[in-house]
């Protein structure tokens, strides 16, 4: 049963992971949920000019799993079914991170590693088959109607044919679409504080940490690596920048991506792909990748910034706006994290909105950004002591070095550790706030006063 409808019609500008899982979490308390995509959606799963980063491997973490499911129960197993690939990690991954395998037999958590066109298709399957959710594709949102207090709604323009790569011939002219409330999901390239500008509204305020982080992707077939692996994960860190992660993707398929800090990027011609594998702290990836099958050429992506934007902040009399997904608050990819935190920030909507509660966009924008805040501080707090890292959420001092030294002392426990492990990974994962690695009196504990165990230098066995 509908509770109450007081958001009106809702206009979401995107219509990706988050803005559909976002019009799913409005739509029982709107009139009408518009979903307003600038591409065309092709049949089934598929690559599409909007979302380049849908090329790169994907992991759904266990946070992100667990939002899914309460948005869209009986999604995970119709996924499974139709072959999207389900981990234990470390159990079934070679981890390999501060020098070290992970013990593959440290307690293990669930990851999901479905291309991200598949797991978006199969969401927007969903999402788009409730009644009161409409979506118009081949329409780009040009700007915001409204006043320096209030959006209002939209202008938009239909595309021409094609998948909404270019403009052509086929620009129509400009229309205004009227909205109760507006949301933003239009990700990393989101150009609402130009658009709040252009109505005289202010634009928020920005934290950025930047480590120029570059990376390729390539996708392979070949036989699974060796010891019942299913896949790698080589974390950087400062002392040793390159990274990998290589996980199955449905279709028997690998999704390789290599990666290195802005002054090193990985090369996108296909040998020079393999060869910088070759430099990665540990030779097993590379020995695999030299014996698989390319069925892409690798294509890099170099926007990795983590970059939060405070719409939380304008003012509880500015309203009519909403702000999810990569708009709000952008994360480098190295952690995985995006679309799991897509998945939350709808979660924290559907919360904030249950019961037949009526809070403020203002504190809806808040449970966004709260829901948001794990992973920005995991991210932020890796990406802090890159030696290429800058911006103005970069923090140091005293206190700051101190953590550094503890974090770490609790990496090189993590390989041999189950206590130390389990609670990095519930961090790493999403499902456990960052502070725990520091307020846990059993994990201080492990970390102050015991000696790291070093791990052996083979593949890890299970
Ligand atoms: C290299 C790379 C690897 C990644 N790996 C992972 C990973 O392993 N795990 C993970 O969880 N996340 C990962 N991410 C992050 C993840 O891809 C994003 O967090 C996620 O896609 C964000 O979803 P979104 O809906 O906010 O934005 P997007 O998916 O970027 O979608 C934005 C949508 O808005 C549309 N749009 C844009 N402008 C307009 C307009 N003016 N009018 C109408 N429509 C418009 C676009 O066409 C698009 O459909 C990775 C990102 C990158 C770059």
């Amino acid at each position: 049963m509908r509770a109450h409808t007081s958001l009106g019609h809702v206009v979401v500008m995107g219509g990706s992971v988050a803005g559909l899982l976002t019009a799913l979490a409005l739509s029982d308390r709107a009139e009408q949920v518009t979903v307003l995509e600038r591409d065309r959606y092709g049949d089934g799963p598929g690559y599409r000019p909007g979302v380049p980063q849908s090329r790169h491997t994907h992991v759904l973490l266990a946070g992100g799993i667990e939002a899914l499911d309460a948005l869209l129960p009986g999604l995970l197993p119709e996924l499974r079914a139709a072959g999207a690939p389900f981990l234990s990690v470390p159990g079934d991954l070679g981890v390999w991170q501060a020098d070290g395998w992970i013990s593959r037999r440290n307690p293990s958590a669930p990851v999901m590693t479905p291309s991200r066109p598949f797991l978006e298709h199969r969401i927007r399957e969903r999402v788009l088959a409730v009644p009161r959710i409409a979506v118009r594709t081949g329409t780009e949102v040009t700007g915001l109607l409204g006043s320096a207090g209030r959006v209002t709604g939209v202008t938009l323009r239909e595309r021409g044919g094609g998948n909404g790569g270019g403009d052509g011939d086929g620009r129509r002219a400009e229309e205004e679409l009227p909205a109760g409330l507006v949301v933003d999901a239009t990700g990393r390239g989101s150009r609402t504080p130009a658009w709040l500008a252009a109505i005289g509204a202010p634009a928020p305020a920005e934290d950025v940490l930047d480590t120029g982080r570059a990376y390729a992707t390539a996708t392979f077939t070949g036989e699974a690596p060796p010891a019942g692996i299913k896949g790698f994960y080589l974390v950087p860190d400062p002392g040793q920048p390159l990274g990998t992660i290589v996980l199955p993707a449905e279709d028997d398929r690998w999704m390789v991506t290599v990666s290195g800090p802005r002054d090193d990027p990985p090369p996108t011609d296909p040998e020079g792909f393999v060869d910088f594998a070759s430099r990665l702290p540990h030779p097993a990836p590379h020995k695999w990748l030299s014996s698989a099958e390319p069925l892409t050429r690798p294509v890099g992506y170099r926007h990795t910034m983590n970059r939060r934007r405070h719409y939380e902040r304008l003012g509880s009399g500015f309203g009519g706006l909403l702000v999810v997904g990569d708009a709000v608050c952008a994360l480098n990819p190295v952690y995985g994290q995006g679309v799991s935190v897509a998945a939350m920030n709808a979660v924290a909507l559907t919360r904030a909105l249950a019961d037949g509660r009526t809070p403020s966009v203002r504190a809806l924008q808040r449970a966004v950004l709260r829901s948001s805040g794990f992973a920005w501080e995991v991210a932020t707090g890796a990406d802090n002591g890159m030696p290429s890292a800058a911006g103005n959420a970069l923090r140091g001092g005293p206190a700051i070095r101190l953590l550094t030294r503890y974090l770490d002392r609790l990496r090189a426990h993590v390989a041999s550790d189950p206590v130390v492990c389990a609670a990095n990974r519930d961090v790493l994962f999403l499902q456990a706030p960052p502070h725990t690695l520091v307020s846990s009196p059993r994990v201080l504990g492990r970390v102050l006063l015991r000696s790291p165990v070093p791990t052996p230098r083979d593949l890890p066995t299970p």
